[in-house]
């Protein structure tokens, strides 16, 4: 059953969006960041220039994994903005803040770790057991 709008009041639902909104913003800017530094390691290495780092990146097959792990890092990044956009949506339809599988409350402080969270701590740990 679902109970509508009972979950939060106003206020704290808009200090929930704000967290989200922050969140957002921050995560948006490392993968920008990400992507630049990327990017410009790659130019780098095209003009020829190994200079800055021929001394502990002498190994290109370690120059690669790192980039690799970078735009894997961006990649994780962006599955999380659009979980946070997805946790807006919530905000707006009320039900944030409720289990996707068994549709009960997840904790409060729970949201205040993870606010984009989609599934409560019971659910979310049989669920990795079943990953295993
Ligand atoms: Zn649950």
């Amino acid at each position: 059953m679902l109970l509508k709008g009972y979950l939060m009041d106003k206020k704290e639902a808009s200090l929930f969006k704000e967290i989200l909104i922050k969140k957002k913003v921050a995560l948006m800017k490392g993968i920008e960041h990400i992507a630049n530094d990327t990017l410009k390691t790659s130019q780098r290495e095209a003009a020829g220039d190994l200079s800055a780092y021929s001394l502990h990146m002498a190994d290109m097959a370690t120059d690669n994994y790192d980039r690799e792990f970078s735009l894997r890092l961006a990649d994780n990044e962006q599955e999380i903005v659009k979980r946070i956009d997805t946790a807006l949506e919530k905000i707006d339809e009320k039900t944030f803040g409720l289990c996707e599988l068994c549709n009960k409350k997840i904790s409060k402080i729970r949201l205040k770790a993870v606010p984009y969270a989609e599934l409560c701590v019971p659910c979310q740990e049989k669920q990795e057991k079943k990953k295993k």
